[in-house]
């Protein structure tokens, strides 16, 4: 064998272990009557998440802070079919609503299975401001909420053998300019939530926590946001929720969408000078 014949082995042996790796073994009956919550729910990913879930008939609450949006996609999930839903509405910045919030889905449901924490505060895209509030305000919405809705949930998930799935971002893999309190949350969760899938791991704890990357979706709210800052191409939204459901049923630690970021991921790490051709799209404004 020459090293070109080396070379293809060894690339077709890795595109084989990646499609076994990431073969499709979600079975939708897994889902069926599961208790879930879904945090940011009335709009954008959160909205296509409760969707998917009610169309495979799961038990549902959602929640967000205005009713209006949460009471439109309750009622769309029942259409679709889901077994029961109701929403509660609730701040994250606010200390005291991300307990508030579990107790609620605790007391509707009676267990939960899947904590689906999805909700997002509003940032802005710009150069840094040197506002350190809005950085903690944003830490507390996007972060700091989740460890407290997860130590709610822990205790009670760990008898339902239940999944908690954070929905983070490549921003919180690859620092880019002008989202310095977004990235800086984004890397806060990966590393907490990653650090206690490790203690769970040594505690044989029944509860999975599933880290989930996403590149650029198409919401409204991220698309307002890019607009004259990058022409990246932005994917589905609803596409990126069956993607979220499927890794959360299927207990996978870390998930990416688009799966190519996937790679992304890994050239960043083999080829560091490569990192500021990836962002010279955002760079170049
Ligand atoms: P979105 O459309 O802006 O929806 C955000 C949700 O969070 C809404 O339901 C919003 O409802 C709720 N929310 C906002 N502030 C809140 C607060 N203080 N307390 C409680 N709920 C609050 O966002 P998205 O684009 O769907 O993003 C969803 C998740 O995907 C986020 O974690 C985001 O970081 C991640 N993500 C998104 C993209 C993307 O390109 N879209 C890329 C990577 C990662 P209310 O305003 O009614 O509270």
């Amino acid at each position: 064998m020459n090293q070109f014949s080396y070379l293809s082995f060894f690339l077709l042996a890795a595109a084989a272990v990646l499609a076994y790796m990431w073969r499709d073994t979600f079975d939708a009956e897994s889902v069926q009557e599961a208790r879930v919550l879904v945090t940011g729910a009335s709009k954008g990913i959160g909205e296509q998440i409760a969707y998917h879930y009610a169309r495979f008939g799961a038990n549902i609450v959602i929640s967000a802070r205005g009713e209006d949006g949460l009471k439109k996609v309750a009622q769309k999930c029942v259409k679709l079919g889901a077994q029961k839903v109701s929403y509660v509405t609730g701040d994250m910045s606010d200390p005291a609503d991300p307990d508030r919030v579990i107790r609620y889905a605790l007391d509707k449901m009676g267990g939960l299975d899947y904590l689906v924490l999805n909700h997002v505060g509003n940032s802005y895209v710009e150069f840094w401001n040197r506002d350190p509030d809005h950085v903690r305000t944003l830490m507390q919405v996007n972060f700091v909420s989740y460890v407290q809705m997860t130590a709610a949930a822990l205790p009670v998930m760990e008898k339902s053998r239940g999944s908690i799935i954070v929905i983070s971002s490549m921003a919180g893999k690859l620092a880019s300019p002008y989202v310095a309190p977004y990235t800086s949350t984004k890397f806060a969760v990966n590393g907490f939530f990653n650090t206690l899938q490790h203690e769970l791991a040594i505690q044989k704890s029944n509860v999975s926590v599933t880290i989930m990357i996403l590149g650029l979706i198409d919401t409204e709210t991220a698309l307002n946001k890019i607009k004259g800052f990058s022409s990246m191409t932005a994917y589905p939204a609803g596409e990126a929720a069956l993607s979220i459901i499927k890794a959360a049923a299927t207990r996978q630690k870390e998930a990416f969408y688009p799966w190519f970021h996937y790679f992304t991921c890994l050239f960043r790490d083999w080829f560091p000078f490569i990192k500021d051709l990836m962002l010279s799209d955002i760079n170049k404004q």
